[in-house]
């Protein structure tokens, strides 16, 4: 179950001063090593898959490997997709399983961003799921040189984002601050006097990228302005590359897994440092308690066809399945005909989607709505629709 709503996750950390760490995962070591870190020290975390990351794995087959991790973990657990870049990549998200979303537009104009940004708002709140807002520029590219990726950092303007946060509805802003995304020669230097401003301004959650290379007492200072989240790869990366390059000088001769061998505890020693040093290790039951659990709903439909329907069940069930299976929040269209012979309902439909608030917006999606009336009830009869919600079971 620990699946749970981000939004109350992260709002335990602002009401407490720490800091949750999300951490991007490439590969599955990478997410058994967050998962066993965040449980040995019982600390809430974020499971964060980032859409620049996506030429080196295929996205739909890594959540549902990181949905299982989530759902079968002791501790609380969010999933979000980091830099989304567009409407259409959030949407893809939900539907596959993240309950948080952040869209990057912060290389586009002031107002591009606004309108770009409200648009995934609208959605995924429709959806039940909260957004991160990104302003001002944070330059580099997770995992690699900084130096590489050298591009102008432009700070956030606490003017600019009041606005920004008013206008977009954003849940959590990622500001600019000083850090760089990657792996940096010298220590950052934050403007913290900026970060009160902001924090003073915006009054919700803020977010920092670009956290590796960042010192304890640089991360505590975050921590009392507002900072609520960490998005952090780079050292990870680091860490799992240079127990690689140990192993392969040793034994130059190894095979795929032995040089791999020590990348899951080189990641997980990593996790754990930072899980303790942000202040959210040992806080995993109190906000366990604090979050909504982040449940699975269904819309159950059953019917016969109606006997003077001209319309074949084939392919109103393609369509229809296609038509639904795009609406935000939907995460699965199953159809099915009756097994036995002479049974009372003949067809079965069962929509499952992301969360309760998702089912709400699609009874009132418009094209629900309209292959409801226009191709659905014309061609059936003895109509029976019900939404049920999934039932925690506690053995304890
Ligand atoms: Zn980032």
């Amino acid at each position: 179950m620990p699946l749970v709503n981000m939004r109350d996750m992260l709002y335990h950390a602002y009401d407490n001063n720490y800091a949750v760490g999300a951490f991007d995962l490439v590969s599955l070591d990478f997410l058994e090593a967050v998962i066993g870190a965040a449980e040995s020290c019982r600390s809430a975390v974020i499971l964060s898959i980032a859409e620049p990351h996506f030429a080196h794995y295929d996205f739909e087959l890594m959540l549902p490997a990181v949905e299982a991790a989530a759902k079968r973990a002791s501790v609380p657990v969010a999933i979000q997709l980091d830099h989304g870049s567009s409407l259409e990549s959030a949407i893809k998200a939900i539907n596959l399983g993240c309950n948080g979303v952040m869209l990057d537009a912060s290389n586009q104009s002031f107002s591009d961003n606004i309108e770009h940004t409200r648009a995934v708002v609208e959605m995924a709140h429709q959806c039940g799921v909260s957004v991160v807002g990104e302003l001002g520029y944070v330059a580099g590219k997770e995992g690699e040189g900084a130096e590489q990726h050298p591009g102008e950092t432009t700070f956030t303007l606490p003017s600019e984002a009041k606005a920004y946060v008013q206008r977009t509805g954003v849940d959590f802003l990622a500001v600019s601050i000083g850090t760089v995304q990657g792996r940096m020669n010298g220590r950052a230097k934050l403007d913290y006097a900026r970060l009160k401003q902001l924090n003073q301004t915006v009054n919700i959650p803020l977010v920092i990228h670009g956290g590796s290379g960042l010192n304890e007492e640089q991360f505590h200072k975050l921590t009392l302005n507002g900072v609520v989240k960490i998005d952090y790869y780079t050292a990870l990366s680091d860490v799992a590359a240079k127990a690689m390059r140990k192993r392969s000088k040793e034994n130059p001769g190894g095979s795929f897994t032995d040089l791999k061998k020590d990348v899951k505890e080189a990641i997980g020693n990593e996790v754990q440092r930072c899980l303790r040093q942000w202040g959210s290790a040992g806080r995993a039951a109190e906000v366990l308690e604090r979050c909504e659990p982040w449940l699975v709903v269904e819309h159950l439909i059953v019917h016969n066809m109606d006997a003077q329907s001209t319309q074949s069940i084939d392919s109103l069930m393609l369509e229809g399945k296609q038509i639904l299976s795009e609406i935000p929040g939907v995460r699965e269209v199953f159809t099915g005909e009756v097994m036995k012979e002479n049974s009372k309902y003949s067809c079965c439909w069962s929509v499952r989607f992301t969360h309760k608030a998702a089912l709400e917006s699609f009874h009132r999606h418009q094209h629900f709505d309209s292959f409801l009336q226009k191709k659905f009830k014309p061609n059936v009869s003895d109509l029976i629709r019900i939404d049920y919600q999934e039932r925690l079971v506690n053995l304890a």
